[in-house]
């Protein structure tokens, strides 16, 4: 496959007052020019750490980057900070949730979203300034040869996501990391954001990892899927795989979570019963095991003693057979 991001055995640790926070704990994943990788999990899954390494913005001081991070044939884990600088924004570009935390209250719009093309392109102000006009108009501001000139805070929340999309778009970016990009948003905005990312990447060819907690959003947006779990990747497939045929314990607790698409509201939600792993101090063997109610079908004591694998291609780390993993979700989990 062409894959352009390639990232092997990432470990990202922390040093905290309590000690060593393993965030990331041997993650390999690859990224598909074009396509879309959505990465799922919860919060604290290392979904986000993930992500901001890549980027190479996480804080050296404090943290411990091991594995590789290869794009186009580079390996991000050794960039200086002067080449990961030339990357941003330029090959790589990010949108996060909060777009308050992408754009500065002190400058207009237009000017936020021409600075990076002039430091990128060499173009000039004037060049810029209707690259921005052009980027607001592909994002669908109305108006935008007078919006351009608007600080943030006289755009509304689902304008301000718009022109953050804008501002990660401007310089043709290979690849777009989005990081819960529409968890603030209302149902109709977060649709609409939703739909301009997909014909956006269309028109620009970008590769995007999108990050989220929620499967119905990923359903409809992602080409692959990585399903995390206490800092490591416990399924992959294609959407339409892991979605129809979930083979990990996890998985299956996170889609009878998730409400139903189009469902009623207010519907009874299912949660994982117990709460996420500590980072610090890791469970042994299988990190579900003190949640995982199919523990007990497993041969022996292996799923709290042996770190389960996860193979390449379509696959899930855990001990349970093929068969097993087959017939529980064909029998148990799927007619919820
Ligand atoms: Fe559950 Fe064991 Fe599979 Fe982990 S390895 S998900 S504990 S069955
Ligand atoms: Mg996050």
């Amino acid at each position: 496959p062409d894959s352009f991001l390639s990232v092997r055995d990432l470990r990202v640790r922390f040093s905290t007052e309590d000690g060593i926070v393993k965030a990331v704990d041997g993650l390999s994943f690859d990224v598909e020019r074009g396509k879309t990788l959505g990465i799922v999990g919860e919060s604290g899954s290392g979904k986000s750490v993930t992500n901001l390494t890549v980027l190479g913005l996480h804080n050296p001081k404090t943290s411990t980057v091991e594995g590789e991070i290869i794009l186009e044939g580079r390996d991000l884990v050794t960039a200086s900070e002067k080449e990961m600088e030339k990357l941003r924004g330029n090959k790589v570009a990010m949108i996060f949730q909060d777009p308050l935390t992408a754009l500065s209250p002190y400058y207009t719009v237009g000017r936020q979203i021409a600075e990076p093309y002039m430091k990128h392109t060499g173009a000039s102000k004037k060049e810029a300034r209707a690259r921005a006009i052009e980027m607001l108009t592909k994002v669908g501001i109305p108006q935008p040869k007078t919006r351009v000139d608007d600080y943030p805070h006289q755009f509304s929340g689902g304008m301000r996501q718009r022109a953050m999309i804008a501002m990660a778009l401007v310089c043709d970016p290979d690849l777009l990391i989005a990081d819960e990009p529409t968890t603030a948003l209302d149902v109709t905005v977060q649709a609409q954001i939703l739909d301009l990312l997909k014909d956006l990447q269309q028109e620009f060819g970008s590769a995007i990892i999108f990050i989220t907690h929620d499967l119905g959003v990923i359903s409809n947006m992602a080409d692959d899927l990585l399903v995390m779990y206490s800092g490591r990747a416990v399924e992959r497939g294609s959407v339409r795989e892991v979605l129809r045929r979930p083979q990990h314990p996890y998985t299956w607790g996170l889609l009878s979570s998730m409400p139903r698409l189009g469902g009623d509201t207010g519907q009874a939600l299912n949660p994982i019963p117990g709460s996420p792993p500590s980072l610090l101090n890791p469970p042994s063997g299988c990190p579900f095991h003190p949640r995982c109610e199919f523990t007990g079908k497993v041969a022996g004591d292996r799923c709290s003693t042996e770190r389960p694998s996860l193979g390449e291609g379509r696959a899930s780390a855990c001990h349970l057979t093929t068969e097993q993993k087959q017939s529980i979700f064909i029998d148990t989990i799927q007619p919820r």
